[in-house]
């Protein structure tokens, strides 16, 4: 099935160039030029997937996102031009699930796209799962705390947590493997699949969420625990 790709980029150029790339690779697109547009399209359109830039006139890349995520769980990946937006997409809880920093290569984003598809067309399809069925072979416990992986639930002390597909995975990689201590370099390769693009700092953003989360105290985690200057691990 065509899969739609929204991209949201007011400079004319750069809109036509994501569209002939995309297209290319066998997706649909559709343009915007400034936010309100971009946000009117998100909504009618249903893509399965929106690129946006951080930069319009009107309404800019955040407020879109943050508007687009209030509504739908579409992929989000944020087109940023310095580090100080970058600082910003991973800050403010926006709900992106990926950003990419200008200037990128067409090798870089279509890699990102990929995976970002990918990631939103396995939840959708692995959502099905009648309740009850093979309770237990899916299921990681762990004090108090209880992962269900056929069901994407994640419930402490009987209760559902409100938890991102990302944490989700992040949370099940390393709960799979309990007390097997993972570099953040390889924690993005595997929870969010691609190998050498990423910024480590999502997944310290990804983690401290997490807590935010899961831990009674998140400044004194006992499920999700810090080797300095290694990695992480899940204690069991
Ligand atoms: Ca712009």
């Amino acid at each position: 099935m065509e899969k739609t790709i929204l991209i949201i980029e007011d400079e004319q150029n750069i809109n036509d160039i994501l569209a002939f790339t995309f297209e290319k690779e066998g997706y649909k697109t559709i343009s915007a030029f400034d936010g309100v547009k971009g946000l009117e399209l998100a909504i009618s359109e249903k893509p399965d997937l929106i690129l946006l830039d951080v930069m319009l006139p009107g309404m800019d890349g955040f407020e879109v996102c943050r508007k687009v995520r209030d509504k739908s769980d579409v992929p989000i990946v944020m087109l940023t031009a310095r580090e100080d937006e970058v600082d910003k997409v991973l800050g403010l809880e926006l709900g992106a699930d990926d950003y990419v920093t200008k200037p990128y290569s067409v090798r870089e984003l279509t890699a990102r796209v990929k995976a970002n598809l990918r990631r939103s067309a396995y939840t959708a399809s692995e959502l099905d799962i009648p309740a009850g069925a093979e309770e237990d072979a899916n299921t990681i416990r762990s004090g108090e705390l209880v992962i269900n992986i056929e069901r994407y639930e994640v419930t402490k002390n009987s209760e559902v947590i409100d938890i991102t597909l990302r944490e989700f995975e992040l949370l099940k990689f390393l709960a799979q493997q309990p007390d097997k201590i993972f570099s953040r370099e390889k924690l993005l390769e595997n929870v969010w699949g691609y190998e050498y693009y990423g910024d480590v700092r999502t997944v310290d953003v990804t983690v401290r969420r997490l807590r935010e989360k899961i831990e009674d105290d998140p400044s004194m985690p006992k499920y999700i625990i810090t080797k300095r200057g290694v990695g992480y691990y899940f204690n069991k």
